[in-house]
């Protein structure tokens, strides 16, 4: 698309062979580069009347220049104009520093245009330009555009300028018209015209729309296509048994599915039954009750006489997955097995048998169950919970086992769902949006350090009452560098300031086995406080669990937090989050003030995106997050969604493929790849 502008810059009248070397620095090779190098922003010279400008705040004015300017130097180099000016029916002082030789162009009379800040107590602009009325270009919005070294604005405005009046006529609009109409957009070349010449900001803002709407789109056609693809090239197979069975599973239950977990286990028994390979995100926030819908589609797989696989990140976690499925699959004659790294070698060598037989049905464990000398009978279906990290290379190394199980990401990170849509872009996304009925929030707190002795005042009260607490630290043991309170510093003050109740700790030097041993003591009760760093974060589930507090909390991020709080609110009873912080940024105030305003993990993670930015979301490198020209997935998460749905509509669609209209579009994705199965980068 677009072929006849990818030529050299020195195509356009006015630019030479230099100034095309230059335009290199700025990634600029060609003339489609030049009239497609966006500006990041804008300065408005518009002129306004004095009285809607407000103190202190840069703005264009009009007046009257009103008596002989004067120039007053100090040193060499420096000086000072001032003149009187009539704007309006006010008198003013306009200064400006270093143009002293505009005191001859200025003359008593004269229609002048000041850009400059405005100082309402003393009455005076401080100008940056001053303009005759004659020399005021028609354009009040300029661009300003990324630039480096000695590149000035005005001259590449010139160059732009130059390209755009000699080229545009050639522009190729790669959008069919079909959707520049339904959505009122407009062309590719007059948006183009609006972005580095606007008229004004309604222009500017249609100009933005529509590059907005055409960058997310081709966005989303390059990741719908690239699904449909591996949908077609990728082995898939239908991997659950008759709904009937799983929906007599559900009723055996003690609760009621939410409204949002059915809909969601519809999503994903759809996809099991399907024959194309599930590949499905399920997004839930801390206690939504992930676990049962993990469960139905493990049993719906065995009943189609597949095996299903269960994978956690930590063994604390693995321990409680296969208790709690085991409990619920052992009286209906299904068997569930435990891979773990700490079980001896007999035990192990003899789970691997029984799930290479095929004797067991459902098995639990770590990444270690995808490790070499793991064999399934027929793997039909494999979950992974709170893995953020399960993909690319898990999945591959699936594939050389021969296995092509369906797969379902379950996770508690709330990440916003457009950003899951993107970075995710291969994925079906499920979302849980609501909790199980009864929940009650747990009430947040913020607590400057000087209130410890409150604090733990409560922790005994609660502990009393017969409920548990966690205590969290940011480290294991005390540092130099980091003035951070540190878990077995906090442990031993504990348990001096408890001396009848028992405080365990808990942190990653432990081995398995000692870290089994101490989450086995607080799941019984034994243990009434648990010290901890961040490795209890991620699922474990102990009701009777009442009070978190978190040292430091400053040092957490807010998915962090939340996730950590989610380890209480677990049970009937009121549960409490405590967030020991005294953070010196605004961001770190922010932060706490935002945990104590809301229990929802996805307004959270909302305001997570505002605060961070979405590439900081998810760790910049890990992220995947494409890099978007126009498009800015903080504010343009609405036009994301509406173009993920028309490239969902027109990937399917007959028309796409065929007509006349879209060959730009076409064009397009088979230059970049898309249809070549190229990964998506
Ligand atoms: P998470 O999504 O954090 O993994 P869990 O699956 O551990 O949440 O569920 C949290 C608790 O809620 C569990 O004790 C579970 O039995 C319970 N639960 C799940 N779904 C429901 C429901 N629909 N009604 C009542 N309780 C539920
Ligand atoms: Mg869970």
């Amino acid at each position: 698309m677009n072929e006849e502008l990818n030529i050299p810059t020195t195509t356009v009248n006015g630019i030479g062979k230099q100034k095309a070397e230059s335009l290199k620095e700025l990634g600029i090779e060609t003339v489609y580069d030049l009239l497609m190098y966006v500006p990041f922003r804008y300065e408005d010279f518009s002129v306004r009347p004095l009285e809607t400008v407000r103190h202190d705040e840069k703005a264009t004015v009009q007046g009257k220049i009103y008596g002989e300017p004067v120039v007053r130097y100090f040193g060499k180099k420096k000086s000072r104009l001032s003149v009187r000016l009539l704007v309006g029916p006010l008198m003013v002082t306009v200064v400006a520093f270093n143009q002293a030789y505009l005191r001859d162009r200025l003359t008593p009379g004269q229609d002048v245009v000041v850009t400059g800040k405005w100082d309402q107590h003393r009455m005076t602009i401080t100008a940056q330009y001053i303009k005759s009325d004659r020399e005021v270009s028609d354009q009040s919005y300029l661009p300003v555009y990324p630039l480096k070294g000695n590149w000035k604005q005005q001259t590449l405005r010139r160059y732009i300028r130059l390209a755009y009046e000699q080229f545009s006529h050639l522009l190729d609009d790669t959008l069919p018209n079909q959707l520049r109409e339904a959505y009122r957009l407009m062309s590719l070349s007059e948006s183009l015209r609006a972005l580095h010449f606007p008229e004004g900001e309604a222009d500017l803002k249609q100009a933005r729309r529509r590059m907005v709407y055409d960058e997310l789109l081709r966005f989303q056609l390059k990741v719908q296509a690239y699904r449909k693809q591996k949908r077609e090239e990728e082995e898939g197979k239908v991997s659950a048994g008759p709904r009937e069975e799983m929906d007599r599973f559900i009723s055996s239950l003690p609760f009621t599915l939410t409204n949002a977990q059915n809909r969601v286990l519809d999503e994903v028994y759809t996809d099991m039954k399907s024959p194309y390979r599930m590949n499905r995100l399920l997004q839930g926030d801390v206690g939504s009750g992930k676990t049962i819908i993990a469960a139905a589609a493990l049993y719906a797989t065995v009943m189609k006489g597949y095996q299903g696989a269960l994978m956690v990140p930590t063994e604390i976690l693995a321990e409680q997955h296969t208790t709690s499925l085991t409990e619920l699959f052992e009286p209906l004659g299904i068997r569930v097995g435990h891979l773990s790294g700490s079980q001896t070698k007999k035990q192990k060598r003899e789970q691997l048998e029984r799930v290479a037989s095929g004797e067991i049905n459902v098995v639990v464990g770590t990444h270690a169950l995808i490790q070499e000398g793991v064999h399934f009978h027929n793997l039909g279906l494999v979950i992974t919970d709170e893995q953020h990290r399960f993909g690319v290379e898990q999945r591959r190394i699936l594939r050389e086992k021969g296995e092509t199980p369906d797969v379902l990401f379950m996770t508690a990170t709330p990440i916003p769902r457009t950003l899951a849509i993107s970075a995710f872009g291969d994925m079906d996304v499920s979302v849980i949006d609501e909790l199980p009925p009864g929940r009650k929030p747990i009430d947040t707190r913020w607590a400057k350090p000087n209130m410890l002795d409150d604090v733990l005042r409560f922790i005994r009260r609660e502990v009393q009452k017969g409920r548990q607490a966690y205590v969290i630290c940011p480290l294991i043991e005390e540092s130099d560098k980091l003035d951070v309170q540190n878990a077995i510093d906090v442990h031993a003050q504990l348990q001096l300031a408890f001396q009848d109740t028992n405080v365990g700790l808990m942190h990653g030097r432990l081995g398995a086995e000692e870290k089994d041993a101490v989450m086995g003591e607080f799941v019984d009760q034994k243990v009434q406080i648990l010290v901890s760093t961040t490795v209890v974060e991620v699922g474990v589930n102990v009701p009777n669990a009442t009070v978190m507090v978190i040292y430091d909390a400053e040092r957490f991020g807010l998915a962090q937090l939340h996730q950590l709080r989610g380890r209480v609110g677990r049970g009937a009873e009121q549960s409490y989050c405590v967030l020991l912080a005294d953070p010196k940024s605004d961001v770190g105030k922010e932060r706490m003030q935002i945990m104590t305003e809301t229990n929802d993990g996805f307004e959270l993670s909302e305001r997570d995106l505002e605060l961070r930015g979405p590439g900081d979301l998810l760790g910049k490198k890990q992220s995947g997050l494409p890099e978007f020209s126009v498009a800015d997935l903080t504010r343009d998460q609405r036009t994301l969604e509406v173009a993920r749905q028309d490239a969902i509509k027109l990937i399917a669609s007959e028309a796409f493929w065929s007509r006349e209209e879209y060959v730009p579009l076409r064009e397009w994705l088979e230059a970049e790849g898309v249809l070549e199965q190229k990964a998506l980068d």
